[in-house]
C-alpha cells in the first residue's frame, strides 16, 4: 500500500518575499508499486489504440498515438515515487489558513495562487 507523508515546506508570497512554514502531504511509491501503475497506464492506453482500430480511416493515427502515448505515461510513471497531494498553511499576503490542492504534483518548488486573495505563492523547502 501506498504510505502517506506530511512534510515541511515554506510558502513564500510573490510580493512580500516573506516565508510562512506550511505542509505538504504527499503519497509515497514503493518500487513495485511503481511498476503495477506504470504498467495499468500502459494497459489502458493499448486497449484505447485497440479499439481504435475499429473506426475507419482515423485508426491510420489513432492506433499509433494511443501506442506511443500509453508507453509514454507509463515511463514516466515508471520514474515517479511520490504524488503531492496537497499544501495547507497560511498565505503570507492575507493570513489565511489555505490549503492547496497539487493535482498530484510533488515537484518543489512550485508556484500557485492563493484562493482568498490571489497572491502567488511559490511552494518550496
Ligand atoms: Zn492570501
Amino acid at each position: 500500500m501506498p504510505t502517506e507523508q506530511t512534510i515541511a515546506i515554506q510558502f513564500k508570497g510573490q510580493k512580500s518575499k516573506v516565508d510562512k512554514p506550511a505542509t505538504m502531504l504527499v503519497r509515497n511509491f514503493t518500487e513495485k508499486e511503481q511498476k503495477i501503475r506504470a504498467i495499468k497506464t500502459l494497459l489502458k492506453f493499448w486497449g484505447i489504440a485497440l479499439l481504435c482500430v475499429l473506426i475507419p480511416v482515423a485508426h491510420f493515427i489513432l492506433v499509433p498515438l494511443f501506442f506511443i502515448m500509453g508507453i509514454m505515461k507509463a515511463v514516466k510513471l515508471l520514474h515517479k515515487a511520490e504524488d503531492g497531494l496537497h499544501a495547507e498553511g497560511d498565505c503570507p499576503a492575507c493570513e489565511q489558513h489555505i490549503q492547496l490542492n497539487l493535482d498530484n504534483n510533488a515537484e518543489l518548488p512550485q508556484w500557485m495562487d492563493c484562493p482568498e486573495c490571489s497572491e502567488g505563492i511559490e511552494l518550496h523547502h
